[in-house]
């Protein structure tokens, strides 16, 4: 029953998204004239007061959450793991819960039910399209493990799929070890993509023995060959498939997933060569299977209806050359709506699970009716569709450093000419003239520290003229909420005069995607949004890195360089959460500067409240070491030698060597991570 109404929503939005035509993004300058109407809008008619509303709005929590997270009454993000079907966590309690079980943040948490609810969904979307378009033939998906990897998730993955005959793609020699050993689902397909050499071949085809259901794709003309001979060698048929160079172009960062020199598949001319020489080897009838891949996130809706297009003709004319066809991939590619827009921009997407079901099957039904073979069994690769929603980083911020806002003095008459022009320029701002003096004191301003560095100007009067530079800058920003049309070269200011809120976190390891291509996850905090968030602010990681910071946010229409936070109130944690990040960002994330993996927990719905599956303790420094050859055993003793030396030479006393030994010691059996003191643990 939970499954039909989950179909329902999508199918609702399906409506929505069709016929909202507002939903086309627009132009930049659209953009930012759109963005302050909004704002004046917002100032002039909402009461005074700050409400939850305007947070849900402001983060836009129902566009990328609906329907797993929302705000409570008391201003916290809740989490409805099993959808709409009942039951929700108060995320900021829950993270409090954890942290009494000693697992500091950051935190990654794990919603196994949600893990169940998205295959529930996918299948649930291909039920109702085939029930729709009255298709004779079955959607049976497959999980790529490359999107995340990590034993608990796959053994979920398995034990929910397995009412839907769910199965597991493998992309590597390694993945299909693990797809192998956990896939025990009957009927379950095990698809095998990927570069192969004899080794992995031969135990996919072996592994058709144990009665797993092992399709082999052939990625590369050399395989055909290999395939071949391992199968006359063996005496085993094969099921094989042939991975298409489809001409469709992909669109966004993945766009070069497809053509004639993308990096695997075969083009038509090579899918020929093989089925003449499989009909050659008497083996044509293990040809079944037709996939492509078109890239990932794929944003707009025509991509997806061109690339089915297209395959369903090779489809039908792989049938027509005598290859016994019955499987018809169409690989990754559904899109995850990172900032809830429903457009086709990079990080959203202008459709719905359904409408992509809808699209698949409907193409594939005409294009084999019409030449009268009959329609394949529907599998999909869809991974971040799948396992994105599933995961919430927590992470709380360690501190934060602000432009001050201090009332200038004015100059006196020995002061340089150019504080005088600061002062006069600081004076003069109003509403009609603040982004021509807005230029004006960034001249000035420049112009003092040129004439710094050229020894006419002291410290001291350096000092003066940026203290004057920056009450411009907080004159002219203040002014910004009364006018209706913000230049773009004011959105500057508003990001040279951000906050800095320092993170108990690594981008690198936990959200690689934001620092290697530019990926927006949602990031807002999960309590006090009964509370107006007053300052404006970026996130800097804990790296000593410069690229180790986030300052680019979801916005409606585009991108935002600031986030909307709290005044940090001492003595209080603050907590942010970083959400839709369960795929690709865990195994991807690397060691820099060595921080390590972090805590994870798997929560699970239960009538009462919440189960804990799993921990999973992050990384402690030995660890993390140890990736790096070295051997922490040694490095105590390395330590112990030189305080026994310091000691005999007398340049450190007993107990003080002692307690360096100590904290050495304990350190590296404790997390990287901070442990921050305004967080009680
Ligand atoms: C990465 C990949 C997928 C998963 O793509 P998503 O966009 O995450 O669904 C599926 N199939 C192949 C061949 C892939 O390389």
């Amino acid at each position: 029953m939970g499954v039909e109404s989950t179909a329902a929503s999508e199918s609702e939005k399906e409506v929505n998204t069709a016929t909202n035509g507002k939903i086309q993004r627009r132009s930049q300058n659209d953009h930012a004239l759109a963005k302050t109407k909004e704002t004046v809008n917002a100032i002039d008619t909402l009461p005074r007061s700050w409400t939850i509303e305007k947070s849900e709005e402001l983060y836009r929590i129902d566009g990328w959450g609906h329907p797993y997270f929302s705000i409570n009454a008391a201003g916290h993000v809740t989490v409805s793991p099993k959808g709409d079907r009942g039951g929700s966590l108060d995320l900021f309690e829950l993270v409090n819960a954890l942290k009494l079980r000693n697992l500091g943040l950051p935190l990654l948490i794990r919603f196994s039910d949600i893990l169940e609810d998205r295959i529930e969904r996918l299948n649930a979307c291909f039920a109702k399209a085939i029930a729709r378009y009255n298709y004779p033939g079955e959607y049976r998906g497959v999980f790529p493990v490359k999107c995340n990897q990590q034993r608990h998730l796959i053994e979920d993955l398995v034990k929910f799929g397995k009412p839907h005959q769910f199965g597991l793609e493998a992309g590597s020699k390694p993945e299909l070890m693990i797809a192998l050993a956990l896939l025990n689902t009957p009927g379950a397909l095990l698809i095998c993509n990927g570069y192969k050499d004899r080794e992995y071949i031969e135990t996919a085809m072996l592994a058709s023995k144990l009665g797993q259901t092992p399709i082999i794709v052939l990625e590369q003309i050399e395989e055909l060959e290999l395939a071949i001979s391992l199968s006359q060698q063996l005496g085993i048929k094969p099921v094989l498939g042939v991975r298409a160079k489809l001409s469709t172009q992909g669109v966004g960062r993945w766009g070069t997933s497809t053509g004639d020199r993308a990096k695997f598949g075969l083009t038509i001319p090579e899918i020929i060569t093989v089925v003449d020489r499989l009909r050659q080897a008497n083996l044509l009838d293990s040809l079944q299977l037709l996939h492509f891949h078109i890239g990932s996130q794929i944003s707009a809706i025509s991509v997806i209806k061109e690339a089915i297009r297209e395959a369903s003709r090779i489809y039908v004319e792989l049938a027509l050359l005598g290859a016994n066809m019955k499987y018809l991939d169409v690989g990754g590619g559904l899109g995850v709506d990172y900032d809830g827009s429903q457009t086709n921009f990079y990080a959203s997407k202008n459709y719905n699970m359904q409408n992509y079901a809808n699209d698949i099957v409907a193409e594939l039904r005409d294009t084999c009716t019409e030449r009268n073979i009959p329609v394949p069994t529907l599998i999909s690769e869809s991974g971040r569709a799948i396992a994105s929603h599933q995961s919430v980083l927590i992470f709380d911020v360690l501190s934060t450093s602000e432009i001050p806002f201090e009332s200038p003095e004015a100059p006196v008459e020995s002061d340089t000419q150019v504080i005088h022009y600061l002062w006069e320029t600081y004076q003069s701002i109003n509403r009609e003239n603040f982004q021509e003096l807005y230029h004006d004191a960034t001249q000035f301003k420049e112009e003092a520290i040129s004439r710094f560095n050229l020894g006419i100007l002291s410290i001291t009067e350096r000092a003066k003229a940026e203290r004057l530079y920056w009450a411009c800058c907080h004159k002219i920003l203040n002014l910004i909420p009364q006018i209706d049309y913000v230049p773009d070269d004011l959105e500057d200011l508003e990001k040279i005069m951000a906050s800095i809120y320092y993170i108990n976190l690594s981008v690198f390891q936990s959200a690689p995607d934001c620092w290697a291509i530019d990926q927006l996850f949602p990031i807002m905090p999960i309590h006090r949004l009964s509370e107006e968030p007053t300052q404006r602010g970026i996130l800097a990681d804990l790296t000593c890195d410069s690229d180790g910071k986030i300052d680019r946010f979801i916005d409606l229409r585009d991108v935002k360089s600031v986030l909307e936070l709290h005044k940090l109130k001492p003595g209080e944690p603050y907590y942010l959460g970083m959400f839709l990040n369960g795929a690709y960002q865990e195994i991807m994330g690397n060691l820099h500067n060595l921080f390590g993996d972090t805590n994870a927990v798997h929560i699970q719905l239960t009538p009462k409240g919440y189960q804990i599956e799993h921990v999973v303790k992050g990384d402690t420094m030995q660890e993390v070491v140890s990736y790096v050859q070295y051997d922490a055993e040694d490095m105590v003793e390395n330590i112990r030698q030189r305080c026994e030396q310091a000691l005999e030479e007398k340049k450190i006393s007993l107990a003080e060597s002692q307690r360096l030994l100590q904290t050495y010691e304990q350190s590296l059996s404790r997390y990287t991570y901070l442990n921050n003191p305004s967080s009680p643990s």
